[in-house]
């Protein structure tokens, strides 16, 4: 029996690891989960599950849902010590990382350090502070297990293979709901842009597909998770979203990593690795998948891309700059205070201001996040 935590359990990606718990269980126990305000979706959670711990980041949710509970003994915490009490619980062997955003950077840490498997699903701690998190854990011996589709598909490749023998790390995108657009970005509304036509997810990474910076930011990830350099990582378009992830070798051999788009292949991988599990998922039917077509990705109309291999190559705390500028520009975009072009538009700007720090600490790569959301907050003026 394997012990869990879960940052983020009421989001797209904690729900579906709560699947991979509700039909296994022999294999995996939660003892924590944390989420940031949904007070309902978590009581439901925690009267299932009987976790020890649970964590409302808003005090006030936190408030509200100790009420709820009355005398049962589930210890509810709140904030970001909660969080950590989440992350580093005595007892839990793994802690999978599905929050939205930045805020998970803090609590990863603290389970490194606790010495957790670390089973991370949300991008941003891994593109903000990935080369650090990896260098840390190899230190201490700690596992960094993605979750992440793409990612995950290339550590399968990748698995037992010498550094040496890869020629190059191939993500697929779908191309997002705009794959096929010419013209017109300009006018993309919140509710067109929210239609995704592979994959269900959250509203922040729905957004960041259509713009294809989920792309740009898979290609730090990869970059840093695979300790490679950008120009090692490539993007191919490939709409039918059969085949996720490639490994190119230097004697030309391909592997390809294939399966249905759910993501509760890679969660269960992440859970059950090294061993493989059998599941109720639907099975991929080659039969009714292909043709299976690869295009290259146009940087002209999907600005973003372009923008996420500018700051891998860039490093240091670039990527922590793109980071928190398309976090802010994609918040404005969903208010209606900006439109869909200008989403690249104020990332650029905010990247051209930045005074790269080469190697920076956790407490460098924390400022600079500060400083690209005010500086992107200040320079949405005049942007439309
Ligand atoms: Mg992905």
């Amino acid at each position: 029996m394997k012990n869990i935590s879960i940052l983020g359990s009421t989001g797209s990606i904690g729900i579906r690891t709560l699947d991979i718990v509700r039909s296994h269980p022999r294999e995996f126990c939660v003892k924590a989960l944390a989420a940031c305000r949904n007070v309902e979706g978590i009581y439901d959670q925690v009267r299932e599950f009987l976790p020890e711990v649970v964590c409302l980041y808003e005090p006030q949710a936190a408030a509200e849902l100790a009420k709820r509970l009355g005398r049962s003994p589930v210890k509810v915490v709140s904030g970001d010590d909660g969080l950590k009490t989440v992350a580093t619980l005595s007892g839990v062997r793994q802690v999978v990382f599905a929050m939205v955003g930045a805020r998970g950077l803090g609590p990863i840490f603290a389970a490194l350090k606790a010495r957790k498997s670390l089973a991370i699903a949300n991008k941003e701690p891994l593109v903000i502070a990935g080369g650090l998190l990896v260098s840390e854990a190899r230190r201490l011996g700690v596992e960094i297990l993605p979750i992440d589709s793409e990612h995950s598909g290339l550590w399968q490749c990748l698995e037992g293979r010498k550094a040496e023998s890869v020629k190059k790390l191939i993500l697929t995108s779908s191309g997002g709901p705009f794959r096929a657009k010419k013209s017109g970005f300009g006018k993309i509304t919140p509710a067109s842009a929210l239609k995704h036509p592979k994959w269900k997810m959250g509203p922040k990474i729905t957004i960041d597909s259509a713009t294809l910076m989920n792309k740009g930011l898979e290609v730090i990830e990869a970059a840093n998770l695979f300790d490679v350099p950008a120009d090692k990582v490539e993007v191919v378009i490939h709409p039918e979203a059969v085949v996720h992830a490639m490994v190119e070798f230097v004697d030309g051999t391909y592997l390809a990593n294939l399966g249905v788009t759910d993501m509760r292949l890679p969660i269960q991988y992440a859970l059950s690795y090294p061993r493989r599990l059998d599941n109720d998922l639907p099975a991929l039917d080659l039969y009714r998948s292909g043709p299976l077509h690869f295009h290259k990705p146009d940087l002209r109309r999907f600005p973003c891309l372009r923008l996420g291999f500018e700051a891998s190559r860039a490093g240091g705390s670039m990527p922590a700059v793109l980071n928190a500028a398309n976090e802010v520009a994609v918040e404005l975009f969903l208010a209606e205070r900006i439109g869909f072009t200008a989403i690249p538009r104020l990332i650029e700007r905010v990247m051209e201001r930045h005074c790269l720090i080469r190697r920076p600490g956790l407490e460098d790569l924390l400022e600079t996040d500060r400083w690209a959301r005010m500086e992107a907050d200040q320079q949405k003026e005049g942007l439309r």
